[in-house]
Parts: C-alpha cells; sequence; structure tokens
C-alpha cells in the first residue's frame, strides 16, 4: 500500500530506532531526561524563546499553549478550519473553559485584516473579551498553505495594539520554511506560544513541544502534569525528535516536489480538481465538486489499487506526501490517480 493519508503515518527509521536505542535517559517528570533536556533547549533557541516542553501530542503542545495565554470565559479567535477548533474535539472549552470565534478564509490564507475585523478585546460586562489569536502554518485542512510573512507581521502589530496575544501551530512549520525559506527564528518572532510538532513530516513516532517565556513554560508543565501527560524516561522519544530535526528538514522539499507532481497529473485532467500552483507544501487536495462520484468513492477505488488517501468531506479528498513515499510511488499513483478523476468527471 502507498500511504497517503497523512504524513502521520511514517515510521522510525532504522538509524533513527538507533539513536532512540542510544539515548541517555532519566526521570524527565524530576526534570532529569537529559535528551528530552536538550531537545526541549535545542527547540526554543531554534524559534528565539526561552524555553521548550516536550509533549506526547501537537493537540496537547496546543492545548497547553492556549490555555497560558486565555483565561475561563475569554475568547480565542482563529481561522474556521484550523486544527484547533476541527480536529482538537472542544478541548479549549472542556479543559480550559476557553471560547472560540472563527473567521473563514479560502484554503486557510492569512489576511491579518480578517481576524482584526472580528477580534473585540476589553468588551465590558455584555460581551466576551478577545484575549487572543491562533494561526496555523501550514494550514492542514486548507493544503498545506503557507502563511505570509508579511500577514503574519502585520497582524501582530496591529493585535498588539489591541493588548491580544498570539499563538502559533505550528505542526508544519518545517515545511513552511523548506518552502517560504523564512527562518524558524524569524516565524517565532511574532508569537507568544508556539507549537511543533516532531511527529508529521519529520518522521518521529511521537512527539511535541510548545514553546514560550519561562513562567509560561513552568505553567505548561503543571499542567501537563495534571492532564496525565508527565511522562518517565521519554529522552528514547526526544532521541528521535533530534535525530528528525538533524536529518529530515532539508529533505520535505522531495516530498513538496511530490505533492506538484500528483496535483499537475490530475490538473491536466481535470483542472477544477486542482490547482498545483495552489500546492504550497506536502497536501493535496482534490475537490471533486461537479463529479459523478463522492470523495469516499473515489477513495475506494484509490484502495482498490493500492492507494491510501483520506476523506475530508463529501467531495474532498486529501493526498499527503512524507518520506515513507519515494519517486517510484509517486509515478505510480499518477499512473492510476488522473485516470480515476477524468472518468468521474466523464462518467455524468
Ligand atoms: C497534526 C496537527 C496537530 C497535532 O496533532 P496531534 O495528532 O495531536 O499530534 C496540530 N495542528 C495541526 C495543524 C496538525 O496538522
Amino acid at each position: 500500500m502507498i500511504d497517503l493519508r497523512s504524513d502521520t503515518v511514517t515510521k522510525p527509521s532504522a538509524e533513527m530506532r538507533a539513536a532512540m536505542m542510544s539515548a541517555p535517559v532519566g526521570d524527565d517528570v524530576y526534570g532529569d531526561d537529559p535528551t528530552a533536556n536538550s531537545l526541549e533547549e535545542r527547540v526554543a533557541a531554534l524559534f528565539g524563546f526561552e524555553s521548550g516542553l516536550f509533549t506526547a501530542t501537537g493537540s496537547l503542545a496546543n492545548q497547553l499553549a492556549i490555555r497560558q495565554l486565555v483565561k475561563p470565559g475569554e475568547e480565542l479567535i482563529t481561522e474556521t478550519f484550523s486544527h484547533i477548533v476541527r480536529a482538537e474535539l472542544g478541548a479549549g472549552a472542556a479543559f480550559s473553559g476557553i471560547t472560540t470565534r472563527t473567521w473563514e478564509s479560502p484554503r486557510g490564507v492569512l489576511r491579518a485584516a480578517d481576524p482584526l475585523r472580528i477580534a473585540r478585546p476589553d468588551s465590558g460586562p455584555y460581551q466576551v473579551s478577545t484575549t487572543a489569536i491562533a494561526v496555523e502554518n501550514t494550514h492542514n485542512f486548507g493544503g498545506g498553505t503557507v502563511q505570509s510573512i508579511a500577514e503574519i507581521k502585520e497582524l501582530r502589530d496591529q493585535s498588539l495594539k489591541m493588548g491580544l496575544t498570539m499563538h502559533l501551530d505550528g505542526a508544519r512549520i518545517w515545511n513552511a520554511h523548506i518552502a517560504s525559506g523564512v527562518s524558524f527564528l524569524e516565524y517565532g518572532k511574532y508569537f507568544d506560544t508556539v507549537s511543533v510538532c516532531l511527529s508529521k513530516g519529520l518522521g518521529a513516532p511521537v512527539g511535541s513541544v510548545m514553546l514560550s517565556n519561562k513562567e509560561r513554560v513552568a505553567s505548561a508543565r503543571i499542567w501537563r502534569k495534571r492532564y496525565g501527560g508527565g511522562m518517565r524516561q521519554i529522552g528514547m522519544l526526544a532521541a528521535a525528535g533530534h535525530y528528525a530535526l538533524d536529518n529530515n528538514i532539508e529533505r520535505l522539499s522531495t516530498d513538496h516536489e511530490h505533492a506538484r507532481l500528483l496535483a499537475s497529473s490530475v490538473s491536466a485532467v481535470a483542472p477544477t480538481v486542482v490547482n498545483p500552483a495552489e500546492v504550497d507544501t506536502n497536501i493535496v487536495i482534490l475537490d471533486l465538486a461537479g463529479a459523478s462520484i463522492s470523495a469516499a468513492e473515489l477513495n475506494g477505488e484509490l484502495k482498490s489499487a493500492g492507494i491510501l488517501a483520506s476523506t475530508v468531506n463529501p467531495t474532498i479528498l486529501r493526498l499527503v506526501t512524507h518520506l515513507d513515499v519515494s519517486a517510484a510511488d509517486i509515478a505510480k499513483v499518477n499512473s492510476v490517480l488522473p485516470e480515476l478523476v477524468e472518468r468521474a468527471f466523464k462518467a455524468k
């Protein structure tokens, strides 16, 4: 099977496993795990932050971050299809009493004017007050969209004047960096908290890191334990993160190239389904609006051909390239997928 459901399906390589096996470890709840500590320091320094906190998942990193910025009954605003409001199962409300409001943007593209239009800080005793803005980069459900650094900067400048804080959901910030050439330090500069995933395109089996100043990270460490997320000899997992940072960032450009190849071959037969110019990174969104079959049906046909994709909604199919997908795999998908898509439109 060629698995294009997500970049989370990658399996640790032999070299990564060797690094995990030989990692020095200690009890991380006591702060004794040298590999976890050095990973936290490394990622914090990479983005220009004082401190970092290793977490089991990106959702946990996001949730620990936003609860540092938004008090119960206050508001976090974000894009309608962002992971924080679509894929974390209401965690902000369930765990932290955070209320959310959203703006919608095609492909999840950030335009500073959108959040600024709905932000309502200091709303007084009758309306909810906005205290933070979350930005997703790259935007997952938007199709791996890379956000403009100029828009991020503009949003930071304007929202600071309003007394608002900003969180970056940077699960795939690695992909954004490779696609845009913008440095990690530059991306980090405009945010109060950041979350990054090591377990997506970077290929680690587990792990995310939450970044902020010392006080917020110390508080997040307490909340991580309270949520049951304090782990012991996690140096074995952190070592996979170190290995991923050493070896798997630059190669993301290959995944991006593969995604563009998929998009180009589909658009050649069905231009309304995907625009290759809009495939910024490793995620290809196929829009089957107007086709005679649903996304689930196309997914079934692909599965019969040995290809796994994911159905986002009845008309949207998502393909994600990653380090376990070779150029030969992409060629195989391109020998099957365009024909199936073309047929889905002709059969009408
Ligand atoms: C994957 C992802 C996360 C974190 O997901 P987990 O499965 O909890 O690790 C957060 N944000 C975005 C945009 C993601 O794609």
